[in-house]
């Protein structure tokens, strides 16, 4: 991945996030406690600001310092969340490694801190179809991966509707998290169609 397209990965999550924070916020409403999208809108107003006063370098570098400051902007479950999530992807691309090897390690580092499988309704079940759709079609170049990693997080969101919650407070909920679609799937899958964005143009 080119740095250029880094930073205009996260210049496009951070207008994304701005723009759907009401809506990230109202799904957070529903089995949350209706913070995700103000969560989100500060972390990644922050990490845009940190990556503007970044140094030229690599896009490991720019997905790092996301990273970082996601986990130290970003209360809740979702902060540092995220952040292992691009400190991961950093982590991988700054080693020399494929965005689809790097998308793997941050679902890595994802299931590995918040201890969620498929089917716990959460972030996981947006992020794991896409990473498996990225893996199959990275063979077609970055963009087509990158359409297929969105097209599969949108569906993996969309498919929390029926879940109940087994992690995270919509887990205190019970049955009635089911019939909500989860925020942070949501967000997770409004990260990859920024990728998809950029990488398209
Ligand atoms: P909080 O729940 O602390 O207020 P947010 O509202 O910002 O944090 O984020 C909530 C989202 O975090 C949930 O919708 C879910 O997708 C995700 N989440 C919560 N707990 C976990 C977990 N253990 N593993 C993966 N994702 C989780
Ligand atoms: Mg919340
Ligand atoms: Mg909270």
């Amino acid at each position: 991945m080119e740095e250029e397209l880094a930073r205009a990965w996260i210049a496009a999550v951070t207008a994304a996030v701005r723009t759907e924070a009401d809506r990230l916020t109202e799904l957070d409403t529903a089995i949350g406690d209706g913070d995700h999208g103000v969560n989100l809108r500060r972390g990644f107003d922050a990490a845009a600001a940190a990556v503007d006063s970044l140094a030229p370098g690599s896009a490991g570098d720019v997905l790092g310092k996301t990273g970082t400051t996601l986990l130290s902007k970003v209360g809740g479950a979702s902060g540092p969340l995220y952040g292992t999530l691009f400190r991961a992807l950093g982590k991988t691309l700054r080693a020399g490694g494929s965005l689809a090897e790097g998308l793997q390690a941050a679902l890595d580092g994802v299931r590995q801190l918040g201890k969620a499988a498929p089917g716990d309704k959460t972030m996981v079940d947006a992020l794991t179809p896409a990473v498996a759709a990225y893996a199959a079609a990275a063979g077609e170049g970055e963009a087509d991966a990158a359409r297929a990693a969105a097209d599969a997080a949108a569906q993996g969101a969309r498919a929390t509707v029926p879940m109940q919650a087994r992690k995270g407070r919509a887990s205190y909920l019970g049955e009635r998290s089911i019939g909500h679609q989860d925020p942070g799937a949501t967000s997770t899958a409004l990260i990859l169609a920024a990728l998809a964005d950029v990488t398209a143009r």
